[in-house]
């Protein structure tokens, strides 16, 4: 049995964090969704220091370059279920005439990690890595198998990262049931006094909308009833416009109810009239982690009609970014075909699934529990991610999927603000306090 009253995170784990971040932020991995992403380098920089513990890492390629690794850590059960840890290797663009530092120099600037990664998530591949070397030289191993994935792509269409793996190498995930990856377990400070960390589980489904309208052509000063670009503007404002009704998914209601208990708020978000924006409009800033998930939503975000200012062009189309709660995605293209109408064609640009984790689970409990272990006064609440992850390719093997990427931050760090922004920054505190709670959860879970 492994021993988990130990900590066997000793100052190489902790000097390790934050050398593996620093280094790996150095390492360009830039994804334009271009294909000319090269996660190679990042790839072979994480399977040595596993092949070093170790591990036998295998290097996964779809496209030459694209490169992923997965390994998997024996258990001492073998009757458990597998956990994979998962973590993508690629970033978002980053400009450096807007950063303080170089986005891509890693330093180290009183105690903070800067560069693009640092968050998102670079931090958390090195925590992993620095875990489990600190197992191998302590001779620990965990009672679950643990599988660990790093991703390519995970900042496009992961075509190339865990949509690859999941699709081609569904046997490296054998027994695997629940997997844990970025955007979850980061402190949030609500009203002042209370720290709270939210896990994620659960995502918004992806509904990127191509929408085409279709008219007739014809000279701009003659009489037209048929315009392309009219019929569109008309379609665009009507979704735009929209008021889409609260839908309440079993994370975002107990995340309502829990949020609702911790800033002394009596409501019963059971009850047939319950209020959701209502309550909302109490929480203060811990709004910001219910507010984008109790509905659906459509942002129009871009427009292209005609070339010339008296010819009417006979088409004109948009592209609409739509999110799609879980259970809500037949009301998502019901409304989108109302919201359209018969002038205007819409479709599918890009889908992806909406995904949903139990709160209730033994799972989520350790999670919440090796946060709070760590630090005692803070408070984990359920959420859902607004957004995706690579968990969406791997619910597709029947992992269920829960946002866990431990960071403890001080208050007035914007962590949201963090995710794609200029001066990505992560302090070695957070990385430390990261190790700790990965070490225990990962040994417990
Ligand atoms: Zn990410």
């Amino acid at each position: 049995m492994a021993d988990v009253t130990t900590t066997p995170m000793d100052a190489q784990a902790l000097d390790e964090v934050v050398t593996f971040t620093s280094e790996l932020i150095r390492i360009d991995t830039t994804n334009r969704g271009a294909g000319d992403c090269r996660e190679r380098p990042a790839a072979e920089y994480v399977a040595e220091r596993l092949a070093a513990a170790g591990l036998e890492p295998a290097l996964l390629e779809r496209t030459p370059g694209r490169t992923n690794v997965v390994a998997r850590i024996e258990g001492t059960d073998p009757s458990a279920d597998a956990l994979l840890v998962h973590g993508h290797l690629d970033v978002v663009p980053a400009e450096s005439a807007d950063w303080t530092v170089h986005p891509f120099s890693g330093e180290v600037r009183d105690g903070v990690v800067w560069g693009r990664g640092a968050v998102d998530m670079k931090n958390m591949d090195a925590m992993v890595l620095a875990v489990v070397r600190a197992w191998a030289r302590h001779g620990i191993r965990p009672r679950r198998d643990i599988v660990i994935a790093y991703t390519a792509d995970e900042e496009a269409s992961a075509i190339d990262g865990s949509g690859y793996l999941a699709d081609s190498h569904p046997g490296l995930f054998e027994g695997c049931t629940e997997g844990i990856s970025e955007s979850g377990a980061f402190s949030f400070h609500a009203v002042p006094g209370m720290t709270l960390y939210p896990i994620a589980a659960g995502e918004r489904g992806t509904a990127w909308l191509k929408l085409t309208a279709r008219g007739t052509a014809g000279h701009g000063s003659k009489v037209n009833r048929a315009n392309a670009v009219t019929r569109l503007a008309a379609a665009i404002a009507r979704i735009g416009d929209h008021e889409w009704p609260v839908r309440l998914t079993p994370t975002v209601r107990a995340a309502l109810a829990e949020l609702a208990v911790l800033h002394g708020i009596d409501t019963d978000v059971h009850a047939p009239g319950f209020d959701a924006d209502a309550l909302i409009a109490k929480l203060g800033p811990a709004a910001a982690l219910v507010e984008p998930t109790v509905r659906n939503s459509a942002n129009p975000t871009m427009l292209a009609a005609g070339y010339k200012i008296n010819v009417i062009p006979g088409q004109a189309t948009a592209y609409v970014d739509g999110r799609m709660l879980p259970g809500a995605e037949d009301e998502f293209t019901a409304t989108m075909d109302r919201l359209t109408g018969p002038d205007v064609d819409w479709e599918f640009h890009h889908r992806e699934v909406p995904l949903q984790a139990p709160v209730d689970s033994p799972t989520f409990a350790r999670l919440r529990a090796a946060v709070e272990r760590f630090d005692p006064d803070g408070r984990t609440v359920p959420y859902c991610m607004p957004g995706g992850t690579d968990a969406k390719q791997f619910s597709r093997l029947g992992i269920t999927g829960y946002g866990f990427s431990p960071l403890k931050l001080p208050p007035g760090f914007d962590y949201a603000a963090m995710f794609h922004g200029v001066d990505e920054r992560v302090p070695v505190e957070a990385l430390h306090f990261g190790v700790h709670v990965l070490d225990h959860y990962l040994r417990s879970a």
